[in-house]
């Protein structure tokens, strides 16, 4: 249904029935009934106190952890790369970093700044919102390890500034307030050295290469780790390694990522994704959770 806008002002760059695999990492999906970027954060809460409080709202980063179905997704999506992307340093280990910033930005600002602690993100191919969103972490690093404080907006565009407490965050979980979506977060680092802190991101990068399909359209680990175990490890044995589906391949790299080898469909990836957690417990009796966020409809 083609939906009539009041009059409005809003300085952002709307986009209607926009692919959605332009935006994410599987490069697969439909297409976004409304995809807004705002200007910046005052356009941000314009455009969400003009908002029909039933519309349906997707946060969009750098799309590297979200399969968007065939469907498409029917209703706004908010695009924050490119938009919400101030940098500020509060002080000498304090970085104010919107949402629109990538991972990879931050880590190379804080070792520049001879700062220790953010490296791990230089190989997570998202933004800090995503970053904030799925407490993103690896070797070891986890995003809300180094989070002060985090500015928040509300459907009806009003801004809040929370503390960490407010929140339930877990390994690649992070639970707060319904219906609010982070803008801007405070880091805080270590004071390190800067030759140390850059030979650390080129160490992980290599480590992430040599052993991850880092050069192929995927969403990074398609399952959390069970506890005590790995998800790679249970697929690996099950034999499901390089099981394809369509378009849609269990990588022979690492196991716990699914390639889009060129063609894929959403409902390629799904099934194929939905195949692998039902073997696996069907042998073992573990069943993996997703990790990656599943969202839209169905073709
Ligand atoms: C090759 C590869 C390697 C990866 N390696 C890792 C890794 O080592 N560790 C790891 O943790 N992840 C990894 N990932 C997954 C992914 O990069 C991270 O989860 C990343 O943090 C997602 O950021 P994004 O901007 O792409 O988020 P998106 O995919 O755009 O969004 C992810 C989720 O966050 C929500 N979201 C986005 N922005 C906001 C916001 N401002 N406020 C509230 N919610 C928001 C979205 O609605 C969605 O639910 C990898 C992915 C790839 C493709």
């Amino acid at each position: 249904m083609l939906m009539v806008e009041k009059i409005h002002h809003w300085r952002g760059e709307m986009k209607v029935n926009e692919p959605m695999s332009r935006h994410t990492s599987w490069r697969a999906g439909g297409v976004a009934r409304r995809f807004y970027t705002p200007a910046d954060v005052d356009d941000l809460c314009e455009f969400l106190r003009d908002m029909d409080p039933r519309e349906p709202l997707l946060w969009l980063g750098l799309g590297s952890n979200l399969l968007i179905r065939d469907g498409g997704f029917p209703g706004t999506v908010i695009h924050t790369l490119g938009a919400l992307n101030g940098l500020e340093w509060l002080d000498a280990v304090t970085l104010r970093t919107g949402v629109g910033v990538t991972c990879a930005k931050v880590a190379r600002m804080t070792a520049q700044q001879g700062l220790t602690g953010a490296e791990f993100l230089a190989g997570i191919p998202g933004s800090m919102g995503g970053a904030l969103a799925m407490n993103a972490g690896a070797f070891g690093g986890e995003t809300w390890n180094h989070v002060a404080a985090v500015e928040t907006v509300d459907r009806k565009g009003r801004l809040h500034k929370r503390l960490p407490e407010e929140y339930r965050v877990a390994y690649r979980t992070v639970e707060g307030v319904a219906d609010e979506w982070f803008i801007a977060a405070q880091l805080v680092l270590q004071p390190g050295d800067v030759a140390t802190a850059q030979s650390t991101i080129r160490e992980l990068l290599a480590r992430r290469g040599a052993e991850q399909p880092t050069n192929q359209y995927s969403c990074g680990s398609v399952f959390r780790n069970p506890p005590g175990d790995h998800a790679a490890r249970l697929i690996e044995a099950a034999g499901l390694k390089g099981k394809t589906l369509g378009g849609a391949q269990v990588s022979e790299k690492h196991a716990n990522y699914i390639i889009n080898t060129g063609n894929a469909s959403a409902a390629d990836i799904e099934t194929l994704l939905n195949q692998v957690q039902g073997r696996v417990e069907q042998l073992y009796d573990v069943r993996l959770e997703t990790e990656v966020r599943i969202v839209g409809e169905h073709a």
